[in-house]
């Protein structure tokens, strides 16, 4: 079965305000929260502060870093449960929430892994869950895609986002203003 996301309203709104801070660049982050065996809860999504360098950097140097993990256990209840970043639009080239052969390569077994689509888009959209288990809206000319995966046993699955909060979002999308 596959593991199911739920996002917070904290982690909703972080997974926003950081990548559309940051956008057209790409932001990179942590996501703190807990775990059962078939369900992650997302409790905060904390971006990383040295985002400016390169993905693989990034990644390695997080992940092999027990100071986080270690600063997260002694100040709070959470657990590090994995990490997220965002795809942003490149020219005229859409942004997806496709995981990249680096994304695959450096995702750690047991972790789960948010990826947040931003695309310029001219019209309003309702946010809603789509289909295939990603959450879908916009907000004052982003389009925002949030997919979420799993890695089990050497196994990437795509895990289904639940945000109760994004429902009621929908309502008060003009409710965060646009950066620049
Ligand atoms: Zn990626």
């Amino acid at each position: 079965m596959a593991v199911e996301v739920y996002l917070s309203e904290n982690a909703f709104i972080g997974l926003l305000v950081s990548t559309i801070e940051v956008y057209r660049r790409e932001c990179f982050g942590i996501l703190l929260g807990h775990s059962t065996p078939d369900r992650v809860f997302v409790d905060f999504a904390v971006p990383y502060q040295t985002a400016n360098r390169k993905f693989r950097e990034v990644h390695i140097d997080w992940k092999r870093s027990e100071r986080v993990e270690e600063a997260v256990r002694e100040t709070s209840r959470w657990a590090l449960v994995g990490d997220y970043h965002s795809h942003a639009m490149y020219g005229p080239l859409r942004a997806t929430t496709q995981l990249s052969a680096e994304d695959q390569e450096y995702f750690t077994d047991g972790t789960v892994g948010i990826v947040v689509a931003l695309n310029d888009i001219s019209r309003p959209k309702r946010w809603a869950y789509r289909p295939d288990g990603v959450i879908s809206g916009a907000i004052n000319g982003y389009s925002i895609r949030l997919a979420a995966y799993a890695k089990r046993n050497g196994q990437i699955d795509k895990a289904p986002i639940i945000c109760p909060y994004a429902v009621g979002f929908m309502g008060k999308r003009r409710a965060l203003p646009r950066a620049g």
